[in-house]
């Protein structure tokens, strides 16, 4: 082997060229005893199934305020999210929000009740986020995050928010706040542009 080593790192295209069993390239085709078309070895029989991700993340609500993280990663580079990513495996959606509000903001909180379940067809994803409460004003942003900040109701930065989860999740909330009364949410968006880091 040699030592050489990539310039950067990205994540992986979910479509796979070769069987991660055998290696051999793999046939795009409607399996025995199926109705979709998966990535299918030829060779040793191995079907690559795909399914939905989940992105997991919370609105941390801080008083009359709401946290929100820059990004200083690709893709939305700059722009305002909620704390969010990719659950990981062997987690609880609730470990998985929690974990990615303490990486992006390095905040305190209190995980309350599960608020938006959105389903992203177009990108295979669902997002879920939960209600928590921030506990201190000490915010210690990670690396995928230039700075995390409190805002007003009326100073969220709508414009410059990263993802229409995020967003959509944010206007329920503004909209649940004049009532006092935060109940889910469950909604899908179709056309949706959204992969989150
Ligand atoms: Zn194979």
């Amino acid at each position: 082997m040699t030592a050489h080593a990539p310039t950067f790192y990205f994540p992986a295209p979910r479509t796979q060229k070769f069987c991660a069993a055998c290696g051999t390239p793999l046939s795009r085709r409607i399996p025995p005893e199926d109705n979709r078309m998966r990535d299918v070895c030829d060779q040793c029989g191995a079907i690559h199934y795909q399914n939905p991700r989940n992105v997991v993340g919370v609105v941390p609500v801080f008083g009359d305020r709401i946290l929100l993280c820059r990004r200083a990663i690709e893709p939305r580079f700059g722009k305002w999210t909620l704390p969010a990513g990719f659950m990981e495996l062997g987690e609880t959606t609730a470990q998985g929000a929690m974990r990615e509000t303490q990486e992006e903001a390095g905040a305190q909180i209190e995980l309350g009740a599960l608020y938006t379940v959105i389903d992203v067809p177009q990108a295979d994803q669902v997002h879920f986020f939960y209600l928590a409460k921030v506990t201190s004003a000490a915010l210690y942003p990670g690396p995928e995050s230039s700075e995390a900040a409190f805002f007003r109701l009326e100073d969220i930065p709508w414009g410059e928010l990263s993802f229409r989860t995020v967003s959509t999740t944010l206007r329920h909330y503004v909209d649940d706040a004049r009532n006092g009364s935060f109940p889910i949410h469950y909604y899908d968006l179709p056309d949706v542009d959204t992969e989150q880091g």
